[in-house]
C-alpha cells in the first residue's frame, strides 16, 4: 500500500474514543470495552476499513475490533465510521505481531486477513501475516472452533499460505483459487483491495483455517 503521511492522523486517532493505541490494557476485557457479551471478530491489516464497517452494519449482534498498524490509514477508517452509531466497532492501531498481548486466551471468535502484505524476500517470511509463527499467536487466543479467513490475489503468497496452516498444524476448513466463481462467494463482502484487483481480472484466493482439538 502506498502511504502518505496524512496531516493530523495522529491527533485525529488519539481524539477518536473508538480508537485504543496498541491496547494491552484490555487484554481479557475486550468485552466490558463493547459492554456486551457478543462473540468478538478482529480484521488484522484493515487498511481502509470498507470490509469490516460492512460487517459491523450488518451484524450489530458481532463485535468489530480492525487492526491497523499506520495511523495515516486508520484515519480513513475513521472517517467510514463518523455517521455509523452503532458501538460494535473499535479500532486498535497497532503492529501485530504484539497480537497475543493484546487478547485473553479465547477472546475472538474470528480472524480475518484480507489481502496483506506479501513480504516477498524470504528473510522476511515471518513478518507474513499467514506464516506459521503468526498462526502460533493466533492459537492464543482465538477461540478452540474459531477460523482464521484469508483472502488474497497473490498465488505466490497464498500457496505459502496453504503450506503454514499445516506446518503450524492447524487444518483447512476450505479453500480456493477462485472465490468469486466458487459456491463460497455466496455472502462475500469485498474488501477495497479485491475491488481493485477484481476489476483487473485477478483471480481471488481464499483459505478457511481451523485447529483440532483433542
Ligand atoms: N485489508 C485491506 C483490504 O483488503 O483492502 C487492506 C490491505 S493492505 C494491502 C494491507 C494493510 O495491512 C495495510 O494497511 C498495512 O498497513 C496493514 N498491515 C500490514 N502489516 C501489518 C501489521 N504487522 N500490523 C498491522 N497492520 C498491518
Amino acid at each position: 500500500m502506498r502511504l502518505r503521511n496524512v496531516k493530523g492522523s495522529r491527533e485525529t486517532i488519539a481524539a477518536n474514543d473508538r480508537v485504543i493505541e496498541i491496547g494491552t490494557e484490555y487484554k481479557g476485557r475486550w468485552h466490558e470495552v463493547f459492554g456486551n457479551d457478543h462473540p468478538i471478530h478482529i480484521e488484522v491489516g484493515m487498511g481502509k476499513g470498507k470490509f469490516i464497517m460492512a460487517l459491523a452494519k450488518m451484524h450489530p449482534e458481532i463485535n468489530y475490533i480492525g487492526i491497523e498498524k499506520y495511523s495515516s490509514v486508520l484515519v480513513r477508517a475513521l472517517e467510514k465510521c463518523e455517521d455509523y452509531e452503532g458501538s460494535n466497532i473499535m479500532f486498535i492501531r497497532m503492529d501485530a505481531e504484539v497480537i497475543a498481548d493484546v487478547f485473553e486466551k479465547d477472546e475472538i471468535s474470528q480472524i480475518y486477513l484480507n489481502f496483506s502484505d506479501p513480504w516477498p524476500k524470504d528473510r522476511h517470511a515471518k513478518r507474513r501475516l499467514t506464516s506459521k509463527e503468526f498462526f502460533a499467536r493466533y492459537d492464543r487466543f482465538l477461540k478452540p472452533d474459531g477460523r482464521v479467513t484469508f483472502k488474497t490475489d497473490n498465488r505466490p503468497l497464498f500457496d505459502f499460505s496453504l503450506e503454514q496452516v499445516t506446518l503450524a498444524g492447524w487444518k483447512l476448513e476450505n479453500y480456493t483459487y477462485d472465490l468469486h466463481h466458487s459456491p463460497y462467494v455466496e455472502g462475500n463482502v469485498m474488501t477495497e483491495y479485491e475491488e481493485k484487483f477484481t476489476a483487473k481480472g485477478n483471480p481471488i484466493c481464499r483459505l478457511v483455517a481451523y485447529r483440532e482439538r483433542p
